[in-house]
């Protein structure tokens, strides 16, 4: 078949991998609209079981991938002052240019050539092809050029967010919230590489508002940002990278392909970056069309039908649940305000429906017990 995928990012460059190795007969070109060295953010983490969604599927990748992260049993949540470190919450994670680098050298191993630098924003400018996919991110062009058909959604959210890094190496995943005059002010940070943390700064808008951040300079927002988080920072300075407030995007697609043309990872689908499955959902994706392809053979209609009808069912779950986190936080001043630590770290852990009383027990019986001293009627 002849494939064409715009975006090298997790999804495109994976499905592509994948698809190589299927059959090295695939004629498959992937285009990317950047310079091979250059990329947005600092880390990204993987929730739960790290990379073990890859292991059955593709033990190579995973062996190749694994050593690289950095891995962390517990997660800790600070509340003001009060630091509650919660158990059984593994996380793991890699710098997002590492990650990237990795799956260059992974898929041109395969004799596959990624055209860096090359921006595709219409279908026509591919010419003929048995296969277009569409993984080129949250502002897909190839979706935007015919959101009808593909029945695209988006609902920009209100909170404002900055993603910056640091050179404070912290030693778990740790979500710190810090009332101010201005609003609370919540980092999520964890170590990506020994020496670097990701250091993501999330708000309300009225916060943000309050704080007067519409007019201010990248520079003074950086100072504004390390003053609020001093004590956490331990006089370390924050990085930028091309660093800007954002809004977050939640987008979703009734139709996921028409033609021969699909959308696989952001441009499919956004899930918000507090419950750290971005990276991984793009790559299941990838895993998903795959394995349709296997199934249906050259059929691509079959195929693409296929896909939607076996990954819609496992990817809503964490969509959804991403959904109600991202709820958790635009509540975050009123739930720092009225809640204690113990209170809020246990709010936190049940946010999105996935934790229970019973799990949470399961997984760190101190902040459970703490908990039932507060509100007996919780014990089970
Ligand atoms: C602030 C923030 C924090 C995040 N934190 C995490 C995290 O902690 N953990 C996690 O797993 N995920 C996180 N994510 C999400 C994660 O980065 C994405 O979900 C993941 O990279 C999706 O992979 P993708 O391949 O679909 O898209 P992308 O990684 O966005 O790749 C798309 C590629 O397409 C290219 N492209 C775009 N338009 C064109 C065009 N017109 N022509 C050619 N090429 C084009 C881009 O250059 C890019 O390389 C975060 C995202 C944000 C915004």
């Amino acid at each position: 078949m002849k494939i064409k995928i715009v975006g090298a990012g997790p999804a495109g460059l994976y499905f592509a991998a994948l698809m190589k190795q299927l059959d090295p007969s695939h004629e498959i070109t992937l285009f990317d609209r950047t310079a091979r060295n250059a990329t947005w953010g600092f880390g990204v983490v993987f929730s739960d079981r790290a990379l073990e969604f890859l292991r059955a599927d593709d033990e190579a990748l995973y062996r190749y991938l694994t050593p690289h992260l950095e891995t962390w049993p517990d997660l800790t949540i600070v509340h003001n002052d009060t630091r509650i470190p919660i158990a059984g919450n593994g996380f793991a994670s890699i710098g997002r240019l590492e990650l990237l680098t990795r799956l260059y050298a992974y898929v041109e191993k395969l004799g596959l050539q990624i055209n860096f630098e090359t921006e595709i924003t219409k279908l026509a400018q591919l010419g003929d092809a048995d296969l277009i996919i569409g993984a080129d991110g949250a502002f897909s062009s190839i979706r935007s050029e015919n959101e009808t058909k593909f029945g695209t959604t988006t609902e920009w959210r209100r909170n404002r967010f900055i993603w910056y890094g640091t050179s404070k190496a912290f030693d778990s995943l740790t979500l710190t919230f810090r009332e101010t005059g201005a609003g609370v002010f919540c980092a999520h940070h964890y170590r990506y590489r020994p020496d670097m943390s990701t250091f993501l700064v999330e708000v309300e808008d009225a916060t943000w508002q309050r704080a007067g951040f519409k007019d201010m300079s990248p520079e003074d927002t950086i100072k504004y940002c390390e003053r609020v988080f001093a004590k956490d920072l331990e006089g370390r300075p924050i990085i930028s990278n091309n660093s800007y407030w954002r809004n977050f995007p939640v987008i979703w697609n009734a139709h996921w392909s028409f033609d021969n043309v699909v959308l696989l990872g952001d441009a499919l689908r956004t899930a918000h970056f507090s419950v750290g499955s971005g990276t991984r959902l793009a790559m299941e994706d990838s895993v998903a069309l795959f394995k349709a392809f296997k199934e249906c053979g050259t059929d691509v209609p079959a195929a693409l039908a296929r896909f939607q009808e076996t990954r819609l069912p496992p990817m809503k779950k964490i969509w959804d649940a991403a959904n109600v986190s991202m709820q958790w936080y635009e509540q975050m001043d009123k739930l720092v305000a009225t809640l204690s630590p113990v209170e809020f770290a246990y709010s936190y852990m049940t946010r999105s429906g996935r934790v229970d009383h019973a799990e949470l027990r399961r997984r760190d019986p101190k902040l459970a017990l703490a908990y039932e001293a507060l509100h007996p009627q919780s014990r089970v």
